[in-house]
């Protein structure tokens, strides 16, 4: 599996940074995020280092539908409210002017009782 030693998400995909786990299996992790805009506030990750979306081929296209198959999933577990009233929203920042700060891909997915810090 490719990954990148200096790369942040790696270290934390690693153990090498802690983090508060919400899901792994062989090719995925989830994990809080360390500063959240909204009650639930978690990243989805592939495990292998992939820098964006903007590297995306179609060999990923599985592994990227499994992530959004499971965003609404790990969404409930992790306390959102339920569709229509409750939801959550989903982004993916890439590049720096798509606003990212992380360069391995990545989901946030946001939800809770509203307002939230941002969005
Ligand atoms: P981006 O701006 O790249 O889309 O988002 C990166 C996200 O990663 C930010 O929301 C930021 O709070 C989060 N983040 C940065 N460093 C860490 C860290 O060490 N641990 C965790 N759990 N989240 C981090
Ligand atoms: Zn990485």
């Amino acid at each position: 599996m490719h990954t990148d030693p200096d790369c942040l998400f790696c270290k934390i995909v690693a153990g090498k940074i802690p983090s508060r786990m919400v899901y792994q299996d062989d090719e995925l992790y989830a994990f809080h995020d360390i500063h959240p805009w909204a009650p639930v506030h978690f990243l989805l990750i592939p495990k292998q280092h992939i820098a964006s979306m903007a590297q995306l081929t179609d060999a990923h296209a599985a592994m990227m539908g499994r992530m959004m198959v499971l965003v609404p999933k790990l969404a409930l577990l992790e306390g959102c409210n339920p569709y229509p009233a409750g939801g959550f929203r989903m982004l993916s920042n890439t590049g720096a002017e798509g606003g990212q700060e992380v360069h391995h891909l990545h989901i946030h997915v946001m939800g809770g009782p509203r307002p939230w810090l941002r969005g």
